[in-house]
This record gives structure tokens, C-alpha cells and sequence, in this order.
């Protein structure tokens, strides 16, 4: 039975895209009367300060897990329809492939590279659950004029703007948040640093305020995990790790048509073989996988794999970020592109991806959901995470989408 007929203290621990689209979808649930109801959205230190904000954005029908994502992926157009997507957080339809390609030797120096920090890098697994691309054609599509011909490229079609789109991450998780408060959701700077879920059931959140460092203590009937790394310092049984990765984004002067590729570039012995090279000891002769998406505004993302040498830290601002893995990936995108060799590197950022999910659904405890762990498809699969958390809270249930998979005490 539907309990939307009664008060409700809806608390949502996050404002990462999962959290904001929760809070989104909560303030637009028809049972959700801003009188009886209140939704509040904590956020530890700002929203979509971590890989909701520092994400590529790419969206693909062929993403995974398969019971989700066409309802995202269609959650997604139907949203920049309707608040104007397309100039508010550069909503588009794209192609996407992956391009093999042999890395040309750079002329210019980078910075001092620790050796023993780049290895154990770690695939985002992107690709992973994908069917066979399609068979490899030796001819880049003529519009993809940003990746030299003399790379001896080589390209597989993997999406075409019919089943692939983006999103500016950043922008959207924002934009959520924002159209959330204009429906009544309040939206408060504070880390949660505990719960009372006496009874096995919720009962209030305690949080400390960014602002004053002070401890407030708010009632709550329904607590919505959606801490994405974090989850598990918020609620310990929650089987959510976390993995650094980073990315940059540099502008070019060139218009860049609308690709995303998934990379594997063949880096000669001498790449960068300059004096400085030569010092830090820079590794060649190997195969490197940077993803590079295209964004509106003659913009590209690029990012490299993920590594674990930094623990997770206390909040995302004390993420730290290692200058030597940016340069990597702008060096190895400066290696097959001369647009983008030029052009201005306007971000070097780190992140953390979280792990072993997309958990969503009931935790145990009453009244406490969670919707964590959302992989490197959590840009993707955030508006569906949020329609079902506003359909579990309101309706009891899922409704969209067959979500019993991913139910999270399967995994606790
Ligand atoms: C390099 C990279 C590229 C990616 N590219 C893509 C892509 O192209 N497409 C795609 O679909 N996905 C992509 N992803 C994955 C996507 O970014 C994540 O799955 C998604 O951002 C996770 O969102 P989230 O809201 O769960 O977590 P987060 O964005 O990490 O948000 C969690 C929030 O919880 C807050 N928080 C933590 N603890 C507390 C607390 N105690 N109290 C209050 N708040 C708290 C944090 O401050 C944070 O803001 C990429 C990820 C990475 C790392």
C-alpha cells in the first residue's frame, strides 16, 4: 500500500547527480505535497563537487545494467526537452568508436613523471559487457577531423547519435539540484555524521553544518543513501568501494565535431624522448587507452584509467590531484591530435568512481534506501536511480523498471 498519505521527512545524504535527480524526481512525484512533505538534500561540501562534476558525460543505450538504462537514457532526452538541455547542460546526440591509433613522438617537454606512480593503473571498464564492436574499417569518418591521418588511425563504430548522447555533468547534476529547490526541496551544506535508525527503522539525521561546524539534529521518515564513494562511511554495511581517477578538458580553436573515442594508442620507443624524458624515465613502447569525448564549444574530455595508490579521502575537496596523470593524458591525446596538442588545457581534476553497484532499493532498515555504486555509468543511469527512488519512497515499489537485481540486501 501507497504511505504517501502520511507526513514525510524525506532526507537524501548526497548531492551528487544521484542524489540531485533523486531530489528532482522526489519534487515532481504526484503524491509529493510541498504542505505535508519535506525533502531535505545534504550535501558534505558542494554539489556535485566529486565525479558527478568531473565525469565525461557520455550516455549510451548499449551502457549496462540493461535494466536500467533504457529508461535513463530515455529519462535523459525527455529532461532536456523539457528544461532546455541542450544550451543548459550541453545535451546532445553523438557518435562514439574506438580508434586504434600509433602515437606520434612529442616535441615539446612536460613536466617531471614519477615512474613508480604509473603503474597499477586500473581499467574504468567502460567497454566491459559491451557486444563485439562492429568490424574495424580502416577510414575515419570524414567529419572526425581532429584525429591526424598520420596516427594510421583506425576506427569501429561502437554508438551512433541514434542509441549515444552526452550530458555536461557538471551542468546537469546543478541543474537538477536547482529545479529541485524551485519545487520546494532545501537543499543544506553539512557532512552526516551519524543516523538513528533505533528499532530498525529511521527516525532522525545528524549532521554537522559546513558553515558553522555545528551539530543539527533533523527528523526523518525516509533516509536516501546516495553518497556515492562515501556510501559506506555513512552506512558501514554498504558494499561500495572507491577508485581515483583522473581527467582534463582543454579548449581548442578549432571547432571539434561531436566523437567520443574509446583510445588504445601504440606510443613509439622515443615518445617524448627530450631531456626531461630521459630524466623521469618515462615509459614507451606501450599501448595507452585514454577515452576522449568532444563537448560543445570546441571543448574535448579526456581520461585516463583509475588507480588506488590514494585512499579515499574525507570529503571531496581533499581530493588529491597528481599533475603527472594529467599530463599523461594530455600527452597522450596531444600524440594523435593537433587540435587538441594546441589547444588550452582548461582542467586537470581527480575524482572518485564508485564501486560494486548500481545498488538501488530498501537497505534493511526501514525507511532507509540507497541508490550507490553506480560505476562509470553513473551520469548515464542518474535519472532513472532518481525516478525509482521517488517511486520506491512514494509508491512503495518500483515502478519503471524491474529493479530486482540490483536490490542492495542481496549484497549485504
Ligand atoms: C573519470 C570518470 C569518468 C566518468 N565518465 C562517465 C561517463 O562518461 N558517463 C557516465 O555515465 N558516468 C561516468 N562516470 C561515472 C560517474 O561519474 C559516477 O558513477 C557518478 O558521478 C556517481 O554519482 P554519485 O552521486 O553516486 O556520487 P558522487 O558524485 O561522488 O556524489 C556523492 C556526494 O556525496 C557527498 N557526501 C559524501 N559523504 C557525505 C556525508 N557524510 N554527508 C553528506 N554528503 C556526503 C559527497 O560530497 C558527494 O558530493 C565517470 C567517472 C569517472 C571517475
Amino acid at each position: 500500500m501507497a504511505t504517501s498519505s502520511f507526513e514525510k521527512d524525506i532526507v537524501i545524504v548526497g548531492g551528487g547527480i544521484i542524489g540531485c535527480t533523486s531530489a528532482y524526481f522526489l519534487s515532481r512525484h504526484p503524491s509529493f505535497d510541498p504542505i505535508k512533505h519535506r525533502i531535505t538534500l545534504l550535501e558534505a561540501s558542494q554539489i556535485a563537487g566529486g565525479a558527478s562534476g568531473k565525469a565525461g558525460g557520455l550516455l549510451g543505450l548499449w551502457a549496462y545494467p540493461n535494466c536500467i538504462v533504457p529508461l535513463s537514457f530515455r529519462l535523459h532526452s525527455e529532461l532536456a526537452a523539457e528544461h532546455g538541455g541542450e544550451d543548459r547542460w550541453g545535451y546532445r546526440r553523438i557518435h562514439c568508436g574506438s580508434l586504434e591509433a600509433q602515437g606520434r613522438a612529442l616535441q615539446r617537454l612536460t613536466g617531471e613523471v614519477k615512474q613508480d606512480q604509473r603503474s597499477n593503473a586500473i581499467s574504468l571498464q567502460k567497454k566491459d559487457n559491451l557486444g563485439a564492436p562492429k568490424p574495424k574499417s580502416d577510414d575515419l569518418p570524414e567529419d572526425l577531423d581532429w584525429v591526424s591521418p598520420e596516427v594510421s588511425p583506425d576506427y569501429s563504430e561502437m554508438g551512433t547519435p541514434e542509441n549515444t548522447a552526452q550530458v555536461h555533468p557538471y551542468q546537469f547534476t546543478t541543474a537538477m539540484a536547482q529545479l529541485a529547490e524551485e519545487r520546494g526541496v532545501k537543499t543544506v551544506l553539512g557532512s552526516v555524521s551519524s543516523m538513528d535508525t533505533s528499532g530498525k527503522a529511521v527516525k532522525s539525521v545528524t549532521y554537522n553544518d559546513k558553515k558553522t561546524s555545528q551539530s543539527h539534529t533533523i527528523p526523518a521518515t525516509d533516509v536516501v543513501i546516495t553518497a556515492g564513494p562515501w556510501t559506506q562511511r555513512v552506512f558501514p554495511p554498504a558494499p561500495i568501494s572507491a577508485m581515483r581517477a583522473h581527467s582534463v578538458t582543454i579548449k581548442s580553436s578549432e571547432p571539434i565535431s561531436a566523437y567520443a573515442l574509446f583510445t588504445s594508442i601504440s606510443l613509439p620507443p622515443d615518445f617524448g624522448k627530450t631531456d626531461t624524458f630521459v630524466k623521469s624515465k618515462r615509459p614507451s613502447g606501450k599501448v595507452v587507452s585514454p577515452e576522449i569525448y568532444a563537448r560543445p564549444g570546441n571543448e574535448a574530455y579526456a581520461c585516463g584509467e583509475g588507480d588506488k595508490l590514494v585512499p579515499l579521502p574525507k570529503t571531496t575537496e581533499d581530493v588529491v590531484t597528481d599533475d603527472s596523470r594529467c599530463q599523461d593524458i594530455i600527452d597522450y591525446v596531444s600524440s594523435i591530435s593537433d587540435e587538441l596538442r594546441d589547444g588550452e588545457v582548461t582542467a586537470r581534476q581527480a575524482c572518485y568512481l564508485p564501486l560494486g553497484g548500481p545498488l538501488i532499493g530498501q537497505t534493511g532498515v526501514k525507511g532507509m534506501l540507497m541508490a550507490a555504486g553506480h560505476t562509470c555509468w553513473g551520469i548515464q543511469n542518474g535519472p532513472a536511480s532518481g525516478k525509482l527512488i521517488s517511486e520506491l519512497v512514494f509508491d512503495g515499489k518500483a515502478k519503471s523498471a524491474n529493479i530486482a537485481s540490483l536490490d542492495p540486501r542481496k549484497e549485504m
